[in-house]
Formats: C-alpha cells, structure tokens, sequence
C-alpha cells in the first residue's frame, strides 16, 4: 500500500497497536501529523569533541561520542541518593558520567554500549572530569547517524527516539503530496519561503545557523508566520461574517448630547481618555458591529468612558447592559452611575440574589425597554432575560469571563455593540494573540494628581514595625486593609487562615475597628461590611482576594498583603490598585517569611521597583507564562506549535495587518485561504512541554 499524507500512522512500519494508541495520544493519528511533530532541539553529531581535549570545555555542554567500559549503580553514602555510573571512551579517554535517582537507567545502558551524551563536564578534582546527567541516546550497532544534524524530538512515551526519527522520516516521504496553502501573492507579501522546505528543513537541518537556533531561519519564520496568520485570518473572516450582517440602528451624536455629557462630567477627561471615547463612539455610530477592548492600568478611568458610551446609546433610544464579575462590584458601579446620572435615565441592578419580585420586575422591565440601563452580574446571561433592544453590552473586568459570556450577550441585542474592559495590562502583543477579532484601546494616562503607591517587601519578623505603621497611619485618620492569600474559587476554599488573621488583629489592634470580608458570606452582609468601611466606621478590613477587583474606598490607603509571594504579580497590581485612589500617600506592604524561594524574592522585588501595570504584566508573562497568567480558561485560544507569543510579536502584527487587508479586499478569497491552511495545518493540540 503505498503511503499518503492521509494513511493512519497505525499502518506504518514499526508501529503497533500500543505504539500508535501513544503516538495519537501525542496527536498523531495520520502520517501527516508527524510532519508537524518538529524537534524541540537538534544535535550536531558531525563534530563531536574529544575526550582527551575536555579540559577546554568545562561547563560548556559538548557531544561525545564513545563506548561504555564501565556501568555502576550504587547509592551515594552521604546523601544517601541513587547514582548511576558510566565510564564513557572514545579512543582518546575516558570520562565519568553520573546520573541522579534513574534507577531503571540500569536496565538501560550496559557495558559495551555505544552512547552519544551531550552535557556540560564539571571539574571533580584532582584533574578528573565528570558529566552529571547528560543527555543520552544510544546507538544500537548502525553508525548512519553519525557525522548528521540529529533532530531531538519530545519523548512520546517509551518510543525509542530512533524509532521516533524513523516514523517522521517516513512521513517526509510523503511531504510532495501535501499542497501549499498559501497563494504566491499572499506568500511573497509574508515574504516566506515554500512549506516543503520549510518542514523538510525543520526536520533535517543542513546548518545549525546561529538564526536556526535562535528559530529565525527562513523555515521557523515560515512555519510561525503561518500559523500566526492562520490565526488572525480566522478570527477576522469569521468576524468579517457577523459584520456584513450590518447593525439596523443608527446612532447619532448630536450636538445636545455632546452637552448633556459634559454636564455630567464632574471632571476633565484626560487626552487618553477622549481618544478611547472618540474610538469607541465611531464604532457606535459605524454600520458593523463593535467589538472593541478598553485597556487601562487600574484607576485609569475606564468606568466613566464606559458610562458615557452608555448616554450615547440610550439617548439613541437602545437599552446597555454592564456586566460585571462580583456583586459588590455591581453595587458600587450602581452607586456610582446613579451619583453621576439624574434621573432622567432609568437604571437597574441584577444580581443572583435578587428576589423572585424584583426578577419579575427586572424582567419586564427589560422586556418593555423601561429600564435602559442595567448593571449586573451573571445573572444577566440568563436564558430568560430579554430586551427590547440591547444596543450595547459592557464587559467590566474580563479576565473573570470567558468567550461564551460575551457571545451569549452579543446574542441578546440585534448585533450588540460589545465593549470588554480590562485593568489587567495585557501586553499587546498577547493582546494581539488572543484577542486577535478586537479592536484594542488603551487609556494609558492615569488622571492628573495621583500618586505612586509605596510598596514595601518585608519579611514576616518585621511584622511588629509594619504593624506600629498601621497604628501611626490609621491614627493619622487611614483605613487599612489586610489580605490573606485565599483565592476563593470553590465552596471548599479553606477560610481558616482568614478568621485567625482575623481573630489575631482583633487581639494586636484592641481599640480598632476591624472587620472581616469574604466571598462566601451573604451578598447583604458583604454589602453591608463594604459600606461600613466606605463611610470610614471600619479601621481594618482584613478579607480575601474578593477586594482584589474595583472596590473604590479613596481613605482607604494602606494594604498590607501576607504571604504575597502566593499571589501571582499581575493579581499583587489589581490588589494594590485598591490603594492610592485618593489624596493620601498610600503604601502597599509585602509581607513574607524568609524561607521562600529565592526567585519568588525576586518576583516581589521586581514588583516593588515597577512603574505601572504593563511592566508587571511583562514580568508576570515572562515569568509564569501565558497560560498561567490568564487563567486556564483562555490559554487554550494561544497555543502555537512554533510561534510564541511574547518572542514573535513583530511576527504577529504582520500576520494580523495582512489577514486584515486580505479579508477586506475579498472576503470569499479570505475565507477559502483560511480554510485551505487549517486543511493543512495540524493544530497545535499537544504543544511542546
Ligand atoms: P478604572 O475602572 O479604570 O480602574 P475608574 O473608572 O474606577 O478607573 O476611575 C478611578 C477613579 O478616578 C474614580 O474615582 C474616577 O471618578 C476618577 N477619574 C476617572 N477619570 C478621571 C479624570 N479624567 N479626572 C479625575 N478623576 C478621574
Ligand atoms: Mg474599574
């Protein structure tokens, strides 16, 4: 039978039935995924050093190539840790390569093997040299692998790595009959070379140039620039798609309303701030849709940006939702509109603990288009909420919602105007990957007067002085707030830690106010204790992570944050962000016990120094990744096979301002292009670990 592109892996040669089960696993199920199956390294075996001359590469790592003459398992006598042994020779010397807690490497490398290592020899004294665990492989009689650029690939399971090279040799075989997806035109304006030289080159390398190991040899470039622009492409013609289904209303800003806003202001906008106003009312007032991110730095002004998107379109005769992720973030919102707003706009809060009354209220009054502006939680996805017509839905906060949220609100209107905000500086490059289908705008100004937090590192033995600091501020008329590291999540989430830090600064602090909040308490007793400590009858609010998103108290200007080495850096800024909104100097404590690892010091460091969100998000990304910092939910929208995010950024610009005119110029073309290269193209479900 001869081999396609298409043939089940299963038939191949050499792979059984619990060979394949482990290759699809990996997600290779036909001979064409494993051309997508690219090495996460490479070895130059053409020019393996000698052992003789190992002295002028100490702790550099080189490839050696030799027998084994000796193989010793034995347990080290002082730390009492299991160490294989091996004597390696070339013909020029010897030298000893030793392994940590393998046990089974026993089983696998025997005297008189022929081994390949690669790894970085380490003085041991008195002129000797050692290896501690090199990489290794084996080479099991034929020598047709030496003097080549041997590709490394991840491990799938206990597939030997020569067997691994053969099925992906195989596989290459049939590289002709896979067809390129791009068209000339499109390649020439991503300025890539052909796909099967790409892959024929990432997979059998004939240089390791310094761009090669940097992946910015023609063949990476390809190969990222393809999947990136696969990605942008999709995104936009499936967005394409909803806008030529073009909005029915029509709004118009008159010059009335422009003046009815500027009543309402109770302070100059920024320049920052109008242009993101400008951005988001052309899209109001476009034919397509808006789908549009609002990005500021915490206390940047976003709320009012938002409000004053909501007057245009109710004036316009269209209802506005504002969703939001906590109730007491839905209350203050409340508050805050209803302070700025008179009465002549009708406006509602939904939450999930709403009455049955106030639901059927809450319904009708939507049904009917009485009620114009509603704030709420959840609670205003629900299958029975309907509108008369929801011209606009706000997104407060987005990272706590996910894709399916804004869709089922895009649902509600007829082509609702949709605006996502969030204080979670994503850098724009990662913007730029998962929101690839978003228009993005960022208030990069803070308003005039604010001033920079002070925050401090400490550890938990200096706590009595950060505690004498607290008495000093709250006498001088501060609110103070204390956060434990509980993430509340699930019903399960452990709130012992908060009620004895509780419990222990009732005892340090006698004559204080102090006060407890969490999210497992009832929404009227949260609100109630949020009140409180907003009209300053509350010294110290000592709570969970529930503070960490928009509560506005501008007395409230010292948080002191306990174990903040759990915190991830990007929360440690939302969390601070709820400092430093008033007059007052305000100081932000990072307590820690002096054990912690040296890196997460680090991390805390790097958080005292910075200036503002985007360089915590920077740090944040570099540091714990892209999945991790957005949360689970999202990571899956950016895993690329070769491109990374953070690395090819200027890559991925190109890839989307390309896409973009491409989908303009001709959406049909766009649509066949992009279903042609995810024809191609394997996702990446399993990408390098
Ligand atoms: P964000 O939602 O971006 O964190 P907010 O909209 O809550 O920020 O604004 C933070 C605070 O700054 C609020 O008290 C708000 O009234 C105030 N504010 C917003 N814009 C301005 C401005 N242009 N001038 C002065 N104060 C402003
Ligand atoms: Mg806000």
């Amino acid at each position: 039978m001869a081999i396609t592109p298409d043939t089940e892996i299963t038939y191949l040669k050499g792979v059984g039935p619990g060979r394949a089960e482990l290759l699809e696993a990996a997600g290779i199920k036909l001979v064409r995924d494993a051309l997508w199956f690219f090495p996460f390294r490479y070895e130059d075996r053409r020019h393996p050093a000698r052992i003789a001359e190992l002295g002028r590469f100490l702790d550099t790592p080189v490839l050696l190539r030799g027998r084994v003459t000796s193989a010793v398992a034995r347990v080290s006598p002082r730390k009492r840790m299991a160490l294989f042994e091996a004597m390696l020779d070339d013909g020029s010397g010897t030298v000893k390569l030793i392994w940590f807690n393998q046990r089974f490497l026993g089983d696998q490398i025997k005297v008189g093997d022929r081994l390949a290592v690669y790894g970085a020899p380490r003085s041991t004294g008195m002129r000797a040299l050692a290896i501690e665990s090199p990489d290794w492989e084996k080479f099991e009689g034929s020598e047709d692998e030496e003097g080549a650029i041997v590709p490394i690939y991840s491990k799938i399971g206990n597939i030997p790595p020569k067997a691994l090279r053969k099925i992906v040799d195989v596989a290459l075989e049939t590289l002709p009959q896979i067809e390129e997806p791009l068209p000339d035109d499109i390649r020439a304006r991503l300025g890539v070379i052909d796909l099967h030289t790409a892959i024929r080159e990432l997979h059998q390398p004939n240089e390791l140039t310094p761009a090669f190991l940097a992946s910015r040899s023609d063949a990476h470039l390809r190969m990222i620039l393809q999947e990136f622009f696969m990605f942008q492409l999709a995104l936009r013609v499936r967005r394409a798609r909803e806008e030529t289904r073009k909005k029915s209303r029509r709004i118009v800003i008159t010059e009335e309303l422009r003046e009815e806003v500027k009543r309402i202001l109770p302070f100059k906008l920024t320049t920052a701030q109008k242009r993101v106003l400008k951005e988001i009312a052309d899209d109001l007032v476009a034919e397509a849709p808006m789908y549009r991110l609002l990005q500021g730095d915490v206390g940047s002004g976003k709320t009012i940006v938002a409000l004053i998107a909501a007057i245009l379109m109710i004036r316009n005769g269209h209802q506005v939702a504002l969703l939001a992720p906590t109730e007491i973030l839905v209350e203050q919102h409340y508050q805050r509109i209803r302070q700025l707003l008179d009465h002549s706009i009708v406006v509602a809060k939904a939450t999930g603990s709403m009455a049955a009354g106030e639901r059927r209220t809450l319904m009708s009054g939507l049904d009917t288009g009485y009620i114009q502006l509603v704030i709420g939680t959840h609670a205003i996805l629900e299958e029975r909420i309907r509108f008369k017509s929801l011209g606009l839905a706000i997104v407060d906060e987005q990272h706590r919602f996910g894709v399916e949220q804004r869709q089922k609100l895009f649902a509600k209107g007829e082509m609702t105007d949709i605006l996502v905000m969030t204080a979670t500086p994503i850098p724009r490059s990662l913007a730029l990957a998962i929101y690839g289908d978003l228009e993005l705008s960022v208030i990069d100004e803070l308003p005039p007067g604010r001033q920079r937090i002070i925050t401090k590192v400490r550890e938990s033995h200096e706590v009595d002085r950060v505690y004498d600091f607290i008495d000093t501020q709250i006498d001088e008329g501060a609110q103070v707030y204390i956060v434990y590291p509980i993430i509340e999540e699930s019903e399960k989430t452990n709130l012992k830690p908060l009620s004895q830090g509780f419990e222990s600064m009732q005892q340090r602090f006698p004559n204080r106010r102090v006060a407890m909040m969490h999210g497992r308490m009832k929404a009227d007793e949260k609100e109630e204790t949020m009140q409180r400590f907003k009209r300053g009858e509350i010294d110290i609010l000592v709570a969970t992570t529930v503070i960490e998103v928009g509560i506005d108290v501008p007395n409230a200007s010292l948080m002191l944050i306990v174990d903040a080495d759990r915190f991830g850096l990007s929360q440690l800024h939302q969390l601070r962000g709820r400092v430093g909104r008033g007059e007052r100097k305000s100081y932000c404590v990072l307590l820690h016990e002096p054990q912690v690892a040296p890196d997460a010091k680090d991390r805390l460091r790097a958080f005292e120094r910075s200036k503002d969100g985007f360089e915590v998000a920077e740090a944040d990304l570099q540091t714990r990744g892209p999945g991790e910092f957005l949360g689970t939910r999202q990571s899956g929208a950016m895993r690329f096979r070769m491109g990374q995010i953070l690395r090819d950024y200027d890559l991925m610009e190109k890839a989307r301002d390309l896409a973009i005119e491409v989908t303009n110029a001709d959406l049909t073309r766009a649509d066949a292009i992009a279903r042609a290269l995810l024809g191609v193209a394997v996702p990446a479900a399993t990408a390098r670990d």
